[in-house]
């Protein structure tokens, strides 16, 4: 999956939420977040976040941000 770190707080952004062929992204507190059991790894989203917040859950120390997107994607 993809997530959503911290680099998109206070972002306005969501060229992210567009482009996401599977409507993954859902509003969180301060950021917007990525649903890991709906994203499906297209990378899409990824270039396209001009805060290059969205990284993939396969760099280091990532769990903490999957279980963050995680939860405030499942308070819907
Ligand atoms: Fe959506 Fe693809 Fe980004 Fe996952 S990697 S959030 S499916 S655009």
């Amino acid at each position: 999956t993809y997530v959503v770190t911290d680099n998109c707080i206070m972002c306005k952004y969501t060229d992210c939420v567009e482009v996401c062929p599977v409507d993954c992204f859902y509003e969180g507190e301060n950021t917007l977040v990525i649903h890991p059991d709906e994203c499906i790894d297209c990378g899409v989203c990824e270039p396209e976040c001009p805060a290059d917040a969205i990284r993939p859950d396969t760099e280091p120390d990532m769990e903490a941000w999957v279980e963050f997107n995680r939860k405030y994607s499942e308070q819907w």
